[in-house]
């Protein structure tokens, strides 16, 4: 998801903005759905079968990217998903297989831990933040609640350690997709979603948006870049919304260096933190690690078909943990349509498709970005975008001790431009082969762009676009692993999106 969205110049009512703002645009949206309704059953759908992958390989490209602990940009691991996307894309027939080469420091911390009065408290670095000295940072505490300008008058954190809770917004998805039909399509055959379905949206950290620079580019009511305008030692964040008091953390993912230590605490454990802040306890944190130029790589290949329009097909290689299901899962759906469309002989793909694999998602999505701005041609020969992440997640819930899972798939949205051709395309295919509890949703509904990995693109270009993407609450952490992909739904999930593929290489 990228880092930057409608609300982040916004305050305390940064929820209540955003529902506002999308009860505002009801009457387009349906006004919309109601023609891509009547234009659906209208569509050219390609004729012909088109042959999917089996359950089988589908997991066993899962596994085999999944084996290091973490895919990191610019790290070994990194570069090893890297060479193994290039290696399926060549046995699967794609013809210039290419990576194409981003420079970026590569921020690695070895060790960050926090004691108060002799006793540790669990925590995570926050990551691409500055590194302590050896011995750590030793300070008093200071506690600035979600650090608005009155928290920061209130309480002076110049030499001290800020303590500062980072809340998320929750969407009420259920009553949006619902109950007011804020989207263009609901597909959930297993009736999964129901009125009261509401989800944190862990990837806005609402006063730590990420992107800016500097105190004086962030948002006014940004708690670490004030902490640090005001010269605070370092920053401890509470992740007071993430359920099962994970603290692994893996944001903001802006790709910029930041210039005072900070660590992220988990929910549970922020409890006692946050007492000891208000009476002002002394501290030592420490952060260690190291930052050397690097290199990432996008990694992409083409099917020529017909003619030179391209259908472009991507999601990102790169993943702060082990990463089965972000993105794992979007991956093996890319490779999935290279394996079926392969198979499809050329004269019978009308359109050209153009497979793209790319880097940094967690690096300030620089690859997606990369790619647009290094490409203008293929962007103008683009006739739509289809983004593919993190599908086929279980949904989980938290509890005191971690993640339990609800027996549910992970909800999931079809970010979806307004062009009426492409609001048909995702009715029809989601009609056709109903995914389980995904919504199709305006590109635009929640930041001018898409808040996945399609955003570069479509910033860069304005290319049509189809975004698919689920957002479980493990993520951006530790617990995003191999368990939580439900590999028996792959296929089917690759199945709605052959169909996407199909109706769009048909269209006059
Ligand atoms: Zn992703």
């Amino acid at each position: 998801m990228p880092e930057t969205t409608r609300w982040e110049n916004t305050s305390s009512t940064r929820t209540s903005r955003m529902l506002t703002d999308i009860l505002r645009r009801l009457p387009r949206i349906w006004a919309d759905r109601a023609r891509a309704r009547k234009l659906a059953p209208r569509l050219p759908v390609l004729a012909g079968d088109v042959p999917l992958p089996s359950p089988e390989a589908m997991e066993a490209w899962i596994l085999d990217l999944c084996t290091t602990p973490h895919r990191r940009p610019g790290t070994p691991e990194g570069h090893r998903a890297e060479g193994w996307v290039a290696d399926r894309f060549r046995q699967l027939g794609l013809q210039d297989v290419t990576l194409d080469p981003i420079a970026i420091p590569v921020w690695t911390a070895d060790r960050g831990t926090l004691s108060v009065a002799g006793l540790a408290t669990p925590c995570f670095p926050v990551i691409h933040t500055a590194f302590t000295p050896a011995g750590g940072v030793q300070a008093p505490l200071a506690w600035v609640g979600t650090g608005t300008a009155r928290d920061f008058d209130r309480t002076d954190v110049s030499g001290r350690i800020a303590v500062a809770d980072v809340p998320f917004p929750r969407m009420p998805t259920g009553l949006l997709m619902k109950g007011l039909q804020a989207c263009y399509h609901v597909s959930d055959p297993d009736g999964q979603i129901g009125l009261g379905t509401t989800q944190f949206l862990n990837f806005v950290r609402q006063n730590f948006i990420g992107g800016a620079t500097s105190a004086e580019e962030a948002p006014a009511g940004d708690v670490y870049w004030q902490a640090v305008r005001r010269g605070a030692l370092g920053v401890c964040l509470i992740l007071r919304d993430q359920p099962g008091n994970s603290n692994t953390h893996y944001g903001p993912y802006d790709g910029i260096l930041k210039p005072v230590p900070a660590l992220w605490i988990g929910c549970d454990d922020g409890v006692a933190l946050r007492q000891q802040a208000r009476a002002g306890a002394v501290a030592t944190m420490t952060l260690q690690g190291h930052v050397e130029p690097g290199t990432m790589h996008n990694v992409w290949g083409v099917l020529p078909g017909v003619s030179d329009e391209v259908i472009l097909v991507t999601s990102h290689h790169d993943s702060p943990f082990q990463g089965a299901v972000e993105d794992g899962a979007g991956v093996a759906q890319v490779l999935a349509q290279a394996w079926a469309w392969s198979r499809v002989p050329r004269e019978r793909r009308p359109r050209t498709l153009v497979f793209v694999v790319d880097a940094g998602h967690f690096h300030g999505s620089q690859g997606a970005h990369g790619f647009a701005r290094s490409h203008p041609d293929l962007m103008a020969r683009a006739r739509i975008l289809i983004t593919l992440e993190h599908l086929g997640g279980k949904e989980v819930a938290g509890t005191r001790h971690g993640y339990v899972e609800t027996g549910r798939p992970a909800f999931t949205v079809m970010f979806t431009s307004s062009e009426p051709t492409t609001i048909a395309t995702v009715v029809r295919a989601l009609t056709g082969f109903p995914a389980r509890r995904t919504a199709a949703i305006p590109s635009d509904l929640l930041a001018p762009v898409p808040t996945s990995d399609a955003s570069g693109y479509v910033a860069e270009s304005g290319v049509p676009v189809i975004s698919w993407i689920g957002c479980p609450y493990y993520l951006l952490d530790e617990h995003d692993t191999l368990d939580r992909v439900d590999f028996a739904e792959l296929p089917r999930i690759a199945r709605t999106v052959t169909e996407l593929v199909r109706i769009q290489m048909a269209l006059p």
